[in-house]
C-alpha cells in the first residue's frame, strides 16, 4: 500500500511517500481503507522523535482519519465491513484505574495512533475496533478526517476541564491552528466572547469573519495589555494556550483574578518561567489537557452534529504531496486543517 512514513527520526527530508507492507489487523482490530487523513502538529513531534521513546521503523505518520471498514476481526463488536467511520486516535488499556473511571486520556499507558502504533497517512490502517465511530453523515470524508484530534482536544480543554460558560471571555492564542480554531467555534457556541491573536492580519480577518469579537496582532500590540483594555482592566476568564513558552507570561498577565489558564500544546517550546506570586495572589487555576476521553469524544460528536459544525479546512491535498503539505504546516502558513486525500 502507499503510505507516508519515516525510517529514522529527523527533519522533513526524512519523510517518504511510497509503498510499504500492508498492516495485519489483530482479532480485536478493524482494517480501514483510509479516504482522508488530516495533519497535526503531533506528526512533527513524532517525526523528530524524543530521547528514550523507541518507535519501530519504518513508521507511518498520521493520527486523524476517516474511511471505510474493509475487514473486522473476530473479536470486534458493533463494526461491520462497509461502515463509514472516523477514528478517535486515543489508545488506552481499558482496565487501569483511570480507564475504569472513564478517563481514557489519563490512562497509565495512554497512546495515540500515529505515535504508539502505525498511523493513518496510508491507504490502509489497522486500529482497535473501539477507536472507530460512525462518520457523521453531514460531513464529507475530508471534513470528518479534520475533526477528531483537534476538536476533541479543544472540547476537553474548554468544556470538560474549564467548564466554559455563556458570558465568559476567552483569549485564544495563535488562531489558525486546528485546536485554536476548534476552540473558537466551541467557545462561540457556548456563548463566550472570543479574543484571538496572530501575527497574520489575514488570519485575524478570517477569524473575525468566523465570529471572533476582538483580534490582536501580537507583532504590533501588547496582547495582555490589549486583553485588559478590552475587558476594562478585569482580564479574561479563560486563556486557551496551544503555543507554550512564547505565550506563557502573557497568559498570566491577561487572565483575571480567579481565572483559568488551560494548556494543551507547546508549539513554541516546552520550558517557561512562572511568577509564582501571580499564581497564588490572583488565585489562578492552571490546567493541562490532553486529547479526551471516550465520553468527551461522544459529546463532541453529538454537539458537532447538533450545530452542523464543520472544521475549518485550509486545503485538501493528495497524499502524493504530503511532504509539501507538512512543510506548509511547519511554517505556520495554514489557516485550519490540512487534509490529505488518500482515496476517492
Ligand atoms: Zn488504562
Amino acid at each position: 500500500m502507499k503510505a507516508v512514513y519515516i525510517d529514522a527520526h529527523g527533519p522533513l527530508e526524512r519523510v517518504q511517500v511510497g509503498p510499504i507492507e500492508d498492516p495485519a489487523p489483530k482479532d480485536d482490530e478493524v482494517l480501514l481503507a483510509v479516504k482522508a487523513a488530516a495533519l497535526n502538529h503531533l506528526d512533527i513531534h513524532v517525526r523528530n522523535g524524543r530521547p528514550g521513546v523507541e518507535i519501530p521503523m519504518p513508521h507511518v505518520l498520521g493520527s486523524d482519519a476517516a474511511g471505510v471498514v474493509i475487514a473486522a476481526g473476530p473479536r470486534t463488536h458493533g463494526v461491520r465491513e462497509g461502515d463509514h467511520v472516523i477514528l478517535n486516535p486515543g489508545l488506552s488499556c481499558g482496565c487501569c484505574e483511570f480507564c475504569l473511571r472513564g478517563e481514557q486520556s489519563l490512562c497509565a499507558s495512554f497512546g495515540i495512533v500515529g505515535l504508539s502504533r502505525p498511523g493513518t497517512f496510508a491507504e490502509k490502517v489497522a486500529v482497535p475496533f473501539w477507536c472507530v465511530r460512525p462518520k457523521p453523515a453531514y460531513l464529507t470524508f475530508e471534513e470528518a478526517a479534520a475533526l477528531p484530534l483537534a476538536t476533541l482536544t479543544a472540547w476537553r480543554m474548554l468544556m470538560t476541564r474549564c467548564r466554559l460558560q455563556a458570558g465568559d471571555t476567552i483569549l485564544i492564542h495563535g488562531i489558525g491552528g486546528g485546536v485554536a480554531l476548534a476552540g473558537m467555534a466551541i467557545a462561540l457556541n457556548a456563548g463566550a466572547e472570543v479574543i484571538v491573536t496572530s501575527s497574520s492580519p489575514d488570519k485575524l480577518r478570517k477569524a473575525a469573519a468566523l465570529g471572533a469579537r476582538h483580534t490582536i496582532d501580537y507583532r504590533t500590540k501588547d496582547v495582555a495589555a490589549r486583553a485588559r483594555e478590552i475587558t476594562r482592566g478585569r482580564g479574561v476568564d479563560v486563556v486557551m494556550d496551544t503555543v507554550g513558552a512564547a505565550t506563557w507570561p502573557v497568559d498570566f498577565a491577561a487572565v483575571r483574578k480567579g481565572g483559568v489558564i488551560v494548556l494543551c500544546g507547546v508549539t513554541s517550546g516546552a520550558i517557561a518561567e512562572t511568577d509564582l506570586r501571580t499564581l497564588y495572589w490572583n488565585q489562578l487555576t492552571v490546567m493541562g489537557s490532553t486529547m479526551g476521553s471516550a465520553e468527551d469524544f461522544r459529546r463532541m460528536l453529538a454537539a458537532a452534529a447538533t450545530v452542523r459544525f464543520k472544521p475549518v479546512i485550509d486545503s485538501v491535498v493528495s497524499i502524493d504531496n504530503a511532504v509539501e503539505a507538512m512543510r506548509k504546516m511547519e511554517t505556520g502558513a495554514h489557516f485550519g486543517k490540512i487534509v490529505l486525500k488518500v482515496a476517492n
